[in-house]
């Protein structure tokens, strides 16, 4: 026996129909965007989400290096995902793991289908990801703020990246997976979109959902996107009125 206890022994939905955080199946965490909270990044943004505190900052367009590395078509984006030792409850070994490498990886490419490369042909973007607090769905948020973080940096996008995660636990379909869903839950599902088109830009899945549960997920996510898109453009437009007000006084 655990003090845990296992996937199929945790309550994770009460009596009452709430999950244990009190939020209703389909509610998000709160959540909360702030841009250019870094003065020597060119674009910088730090976002809440739950119990998620991660910082992003962006440098770049800049010349590629090492030179092979160099695309004479278009940019290269690295973006880098990193968790402090202090994050998790255990203290998290520093540096790379296959985990950290394998979201380096997912977030890049999401990044690169938003941002307009073929204007900055041997030049990469470097997009730094830090997370200081992780309570689960650090991927998409981390990804939610570097789109915020790649804006502000002044950037050509098509299209911000807009992310959330949906799941199943103790059989029922819900939005925004708690740590302890995700830990003893039976799905997960980190999802990013380009809003304008629909374009779906990161999906991974872990776990298994029938065909109406995806579809039940799906939209619940269609309307927390939207929601969330909200929130990236209020941040930036935001950070641009501050700037403009100071140029008043
Ligand atoms: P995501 O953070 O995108 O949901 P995972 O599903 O891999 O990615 O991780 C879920 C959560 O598990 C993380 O947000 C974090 O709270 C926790 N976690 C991940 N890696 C570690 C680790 N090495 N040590 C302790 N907790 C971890």
């Amino acid at each position: 026996m655990t003090l845990l206890g296992t996937a199929s022994d945790i309550k994770l939905i009460n009596d009452d129909g709430l999950r244990l955080d009190g939020r209703g199946f389909d509610e998000l965490r709160p959540i909360k965007i702030e841009v250019n909270v870094l003065n020597r990044a060119d674009g910088s943004a730090y976002i809440e989400w739950g119990g998620n505190k991660i910082l992003v900052g962006v440098y770049g367009p800049r010349e590629a290096y090492p030179k092979h590395s160099q695309n004479i078509n278009k940019a290269f984006v690295r973006a880098r995902y990193s968790m402090a030792a202090f994050s998790v409850d255990e203290r998290k070994r520093p540096g790379p793991d296959r985990r950290s490498i394998e979201i380096s990886k997912v977030v890049s490419e999401a990044l690169e289908s938003a941002i307009i490369v073929e204007q900055f042909p041997r030049a990469e973007i470097d997009v730094f990801i830090e997370v200081l607090q992780a309570d689960a769905g650090t991927r998409i948020a981390g990804l939610t703020a570097s789109s915020v973080a790649v804006a502000a940096a002044g950037i050509p996008m098509r299209d911000l990246v807009v992310g959330c995660t949906a799941g199943k636990a103790d059989g029922q379909v819900l939005l925004d997976l708690s740590k302890e869903e995700d830990n003893f839950g039976q799905a997960d599902i980190p999802f990013a979109i380009l809003p304008k088109t629909g374009e779906v830009v990161l999906m991974q899945m872990d776990g298994d959902l029938t065909v109406e549960e995806m579809s039940k997920a799906h939209s619940m996510l269609d309307k927390a996107l939207k929601h969330i898109y909200n929130l990236q453009r209020e941040a930036l437009s935001k950070s641009f009125t501050d700037v403009v007000a100071q140029w008043g006084e």
